[in-house]
């Protein structure tokens, strides 16, 4: 029997896309072998990871001047490339919203000055700074945010408007959550395994003129150099596959399900859901408050350390699992990506209900 599975990541991904990987594990089409066991430069794969860039370009109305790249490494790989790629007068802008931002601040400080323009950090993330802009640098090679804080589970509504400094955000845990307007951004980046397939890539969409030239003495490694895989269609060494196949298969989910504004509908009920019980509940409480509120991640608390640990035992038995907060701030945290059903999360509700008449 399969559970409702709230993990923050690797998370649930849509049956249907399980069951037509399943369906096409030991036979691809007519090729006679796994999309596992393929060459990279047949023409089958080639269709796979193309026609899996055309559904990014198509489901994100990804501009004609982007670039759709295909890295390993995750996330966390990004936030060095990143510095290493824009890297013209040292020095970065960052929004310090969480862990994952911080973490972004800190491995860009390996290479450039990195200046902290503002930070939630004393009210333990819980909510997204107003940004002062006479602490932008308007000479910062690049100014980064990470859109949808997983951990604490906050979100910019508003984006920061940084002229013609190129705006960088992670957007791991919200990317296909919603339609989102990728010409305000220079760079934008996710790792796949939250809303977007099995771990195993990072999707980086960049602008073409953020892509450039090293000159030959760089020290800058190849597979760290945007140009490396813009210049080869990501296939400059074997690509990861398997998980390209998987993302495309989830691209298709979406894409049949209306696209992104009807993934912003699905996933607005559901938060809503949640979030209007957590508001009325006198046991649980929800950890952010206002408009800010992550649609996909929502955290919360009793209050009391014993009785979340018990919560998250009992709801396990219940087959709603991975309810347990990051392992750095503990609580729970329900991660509700665009693969769970409404009924996960209204059963869910049903189950806190219980929990807190029955205490
Ligand atoms: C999960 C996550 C990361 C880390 O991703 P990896 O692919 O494991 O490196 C970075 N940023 C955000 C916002 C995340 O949710």
């Amino acid at each position: 029997m399969r559970v409702y599975n709230f993990s923050a990541g690797p998370a649930t991904l849509p049956e249907e896309v399980l069951k037509k990987a399943g369906s096409e594990l030991l036979c691809y089409g007519s090729s006679g072998q796994s999309v596992m066991e393929m060459s990279h430069r047949s023409k089958e794969y080639g269709e796979i990871i193309s026609g899996c860039e055309s559904l990014i370009r198509e489901v994100m109305s990804v501009p004609d001047n982007y670039k759709v790249l295909f890295i390993q490494g995750g996330a966390s790989m990004q936030f060095a490339m990143v510095p290493l790629n824009l890297m013209k007068n040292n020095k970065a802008d960052f929004v310090i919203t969480g862990q994952w931002a911080t973490k972004a601040y800190q491995e860009a400080k390996l290479f450039i000055a990195a200046n902290e323009v503002a930070s939630s950090k004393d009210k333990t993330y819980s909510y997204i700074p107003d940004l002062d802009k006479s602490k932008f640098q308007p000479d910062a090679d690049y100014f980064h945010i990470c859109l949808n804080n997983t951990i604490f589970g906050t979100r910019f509504t508003q984006l920061p408007d940084t002229g013609d400094v190129p705006l960088v955000a992670d957007v791991s845990s919200c990317i296909l959550s919603e339609p989102l307007d990728v010409s305000k951004f220079g760079i934008l980046y996710a790792g796949a395994q939250k809303n977007m397939g099995p771990a195993g890539v990072a999707v980086v969409i960049v602008r073409e003129d953020l892509i450039r030239d090293f000159p030959s003495d760089s020290k800058v490694p190849t597979m760290l150099r945007y140009k490396t895989y813009a210049d080869d269609n990501s296939m400059y060494n074997t690509p990861p596959t398997y998980t390209i196949y998987m993302v495309k298969l989830v691209l298709e989910w979406v894409k049949s399900k209306g696209g992104l504004s009807a993934m912003k509908e699905h996933n607005e009920k559901k938060a809503k859901i949640l979030y209007d019980f957590l508001d009325s509940s006198k046991l649980f409480s929800a950890t952010v408050v206002g408009n800010e509120r992550s649609l996909m991640n929502v955290p919360f608390v009793t209050g009391n350390d014993e009785l979340d640990k018990n919560f998250i035992k009992q709801a396990k038995e219940k087959g709603f699992i991975n309810l347990g907060g990051h392992r750095s701030i503990g609580g729970m945290r329900a991660s509700i990506y665009n693969a769970m059903p409404i009924e996960g999360v209204e059963k869910l509700v049903e189950f806190m209900k219980n929990f807190e008449a029955n205490i």
